[in-house]
């Protein structure tokens, strides 16, 4: 059994407990939080023994009628493996923390890429994590692009890819983030950040991106082209994709149009939290012109990377290979439709 410990419990961090907590192989040994807010009592009642993050705030879970099982040290000390998922910035502080306990970690995509050794996508690049004590599972967007750009690679050979990211203002709680009324091209420069964040997983690839911001909470959407290296024919690229677990590519006729019907969709399938751990590809908007492909894809924020994280652990400790371990990964959390 890997012990894991969650430090830092919001979107992210609640999910990839419950994940951890699905795994045969693994046992949540506890979650560290800021504050006594609603999470951490969800946290409480679903049995995950709860840590102070910032100790001096340990009196307020006691005044909020929670036991605390002890403070983020303890946790890090106790843990074979903590999965940082506190907001951008912070992991990178707690590194240290980390390495005084010489508690391997696992860090999400808000951090530089220089927060470890190794950037992940399992998809992609499991085996460069293996054995590996600090890891970075790369952000929702790029983890969107690498899932359909390591097929593409493997199968035709890729060029040039370039993406135009339409991305979410904020989650559904960020009530202090927007834009409420607008479209933003965001970040302004151009190409933006995210293909040097793909170029972590493939350093060999071409790749431009451009962002944009809009008021929805839902999910992001791509627009993407990618060059092949051959020409290749839709039905072809649509045959790989649906060849892979977490792309789901939406079947004509469904009337799924958009994120919103996406998200009704996954709650009325009783998903966790209306979660889409799979990349949602319109199969109707696979084109091709030559060796130009051209797709859209829905990209669930809040949730892609939760498989990720949880291959992430085993191939640091290396008891899978790629395969097992995904296969494994999706039959527990129900990923793939
Ligand atoms: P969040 O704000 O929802 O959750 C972070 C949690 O960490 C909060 O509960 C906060 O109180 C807590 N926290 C703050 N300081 C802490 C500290 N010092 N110690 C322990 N906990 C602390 O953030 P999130 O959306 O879950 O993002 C976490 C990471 O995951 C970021 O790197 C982010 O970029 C990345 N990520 C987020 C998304 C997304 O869409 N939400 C998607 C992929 C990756």
């Amino acid at each position: 059994m890997i012990r894991v410990g969650v430090n830092g419990y919001g979107t992210i961090g609640k999910r990839v407990a419950d994940a951890v907590e699905a795994q045969p192989d693994m046992e949540l040994i506890g979650v560290a939080k800021t504050q006594p807010n609603f999470e951490a009592h969800t946290a409480v009642e679903r049995g995950y023994p709860m840590y102070a993050a910032i100790p001096e705030r340990s009196p307020l879970f006691a005044e909020a009628g929670i036991d605390i099982a002890g403070e983020v040290d303890e946790l890090v000390a106790e843990a074979d493996v903590i999965v940082d998922c506190t907001p951008s910035g912070i992991g990178a502080q707690n590194r240290e923390l980390y390495e005084t306990h010489h508690t391997p970690a696992i860090f999400q995509g808000g951090e530089d890429s220089d927060v470890a050794d190794v950037s992940f996508n399992a998809r992609s690049n499991f085996d460069a994590a293996r054995d590996a004590d600090y890891v970075r599972v790369v952000s929702c967007n790029t983890t969107g692009l690498s899932r359909i750009i390591a097929p593409l690679e493997e199968e035709y050979g890729v060029d040039k890819v370039r993406a135009t990211l339409v991305r979410r203002g904020g989650d559904p709680g960020q009530n202090s983030r927007g834009p409420i009324n607008d479209i933003l091209p965001n970040p302004i420069k151009v190409p933006s950040h995210h293909g040097p964040d793909v170029k972590t997983i493939f350093p060999d690839l071409e790749i431009d991106t451009l962002g944009l911001k809009v008021p929805a909470t839902l999910m992001h959407v791509h627009a993407l082209n990618v060059t092949l290296e051959d020409d290749v024919t839709g039905a072809h690229v649509r045959q790989l994709l649906e060849g892979e677990d977490r792309v789901y590519v939406i079947p004509e006729g469904l009337g799924i149009d958009g994120a919103g019907k996406l998200k009704d969709f996954a709650l009325d399938a009783g998903r966790p939290r209306g979660d889409m751990w799979e990349n949602c590809v319109w199969g109707e908007s696979i084109g091709v012109n030559g060796r130009d492909l051209y797709l859209f894809q829905a990209i669930h924020q809040e949730s892609d990377v939760i498989p990720e994280n949880i291959d992430a652990i085993r191939a640091m400790f290396d008891t899978e290979d790629k395969r097992d371990s995904m296969e494994l990964t999706d039959r527990t959390l129900g990923v793939g439709i």
